[in-house]
Order: C-alpha cells, then sequence, then structure tokens
C-alpha cells in the first residue's frame, strides 16, 4: 500500500487542533499549577471533602504515577490522582482533583451518559484494537476489500461515537467539579477563572479527538467511494 495523499487532507485539521489543545492546556496547567489556593488545601483533601460532602467516603483516594494521569476508576471505584495533583496545594491541583471527583458524582447519580460511555467501553475497546487490522487486511485481499472497509468503517463509527459522548460527560464533570469547589469554599471567588481555564483546556484535548476520529471516520467513507 502506497502513501495516500487524501489521508493527509482528513488528518491535519484534528492534528493541528490536537496540537493546539494540548498547547493550551500546557500553558494553562503550567501557569496554575505555580498559583497556590487560598484554602490551602491539596488537591487530595479537595477530592476527599467534595466525595465525603456526598456520602462517598467509600471512594479511596490514591496518588499515581505520571503527568496528568488524574482519573476516576468506575470499576475500581476509587479515584487516581498524579503526584502533582495529589500533593499540590494549587489552583489547577484543586482544579483537576474536583473534576475526577465529579465523575464519582456522576456514577453515584447514575448519570445517563456516564453510564451509556461505561457500557460502550468494552466493544470501544475490541474495535480499537481490531480495526487497523481488518483496514489492511482488505489492501492486502483485494477481492474482499469491501467487505474489509465495511467492518471498519463500523468499528471507527464505534469508536467515535465513544469520542461524541465523552464530551458531555467530562463537561458535566466540570460543571458539578466547579459547582462543589465553590459551594464548599475550596476555592475562592477570585480563583473561579483559573479552574475554569484549567478544566477548558482539558476539555478542548477531547474536543481536538473527537475532530480527529470524525475526520478519519469521513476519510474511511470516501475511500470506500472511491473503489
Ligand atoms: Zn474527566
Amino acid at each position: 500500500m502506497i502513501f495516500d495523499p487524501l489521508w493527509l487532507v482528513f488528518a491535519i485539521p484534528g492534528l493541528l487542533l490536537g496540537i493546539w489543545a494540548q498547547v493550551k492546556l500546557s500553558h494553562a496547567y503550567g501557569k496554575y499549577s505555580k498559583v497556590p489556593v487560598e484554602s490551602g488545601m491539596t488537591g487530595a483533601e479537595a477530592a476527599r471533602r467534595i466525595l465525603n460532602d456526598a456520602g462517598l467516603s467509600n471512594v479511596p483516594v490514591e496518588e499515581i504515577p505520571g503527568h496528568l494521569s488524574d482519573h476516576y476508576d468506575p470499576v475500581k471505584r476509587a479515584l487516581f490522582l498524579s503526584s502533582e495533583n495529589f500533593s499540590g496545594r494549587t489552583v489547577a491541583a484543586v482544579g483537576v482533583a474536583a473534576h475526577e471527583s465529579g465523575h464519582a458524582l456522576q456514577h453515584q447519580a447514575a448519570y445517563g451518559m456516564f453510564n451509556f460511555r461505561m457500557a460502550i467501553v468494552p466493544v470501544t475497546q475490541f474495535a480499537s484494537m481490531a480495526y487497523m487490522g481488518i483496514f489492511f487486511a482488505g489492501f492486502i485481499f483485494q477481492s474482499i476489500f469491501r467487505q474489509c472497509i465495511d467492518i471498519a468503517i463500523v468499528m471507527f463509527a464505534v469508536m467515535t461515537l465513544f469520542q461524541l459522548v465523552t464530551l458531555p460527560v467530562e463537561f458535566d464533570a466540570s460543571r458539578r467539579a466547579k459547582e462543589q469547589l465553590f459551594r464548599l469554599g475550596l476555592v475562592h471567588e477570585d480563583e473561579r477563572a483559573g479552574v475554569s481555564k484549567v478544566l477548558d483546556a482539558a476539555a478542548l484535548t477531547y474536543v481536538a479527538a473527537l475532530v480527529s476520529s470524525v475526520m478519519q471516520l469521513l476519510y474511511l467513507l470516501a475511500i470506500r467511494g472511491r473503489r
């Protein structure tokens, strides 16, 4: 298979948006991870407060290695914070910790989009592993090209749907995070903008991932039509 220039046309917008989102995130995070939070709380302490207040004292807050590796694990029902955010007493650390707590709150509230996203995780994982193999099988065995491309398109559509569902889940987690941070007095009025900037920049990376997926899906549809 020779390199397809059409692929570049479809890949470039998502790639550029992705780079821009990463630059924006590292700028916002870099800035606000140097701004101490007035409450003097660490990310872990802020998360603990939010979780306890919601009656989720059984959800542990643990430290994990890596940069911005923070996440809520719905299977383990546990919150994992990167060292920087776990022990950081900064606007960025508290903001990220609150966002991850927001996912735990979604889980507790059985928020529809959160449940739907969780339900399609296994099929998405399978699709992301299998689709490349099927795609290339189509190029090697030209007689079954059409069938392979069709299956690859369905698999890629599932992956794109996952990215699409991720958006409301992420925006809602940030909304819940900000609500709790201000209600519990964990961040003050003048720190609101900083929290929003970090969380909005993080959300933008998910928008970029969706755009990339949609463009790649369109590319698959384009080569299907070309044959
Ligand atoms: Zn999130």
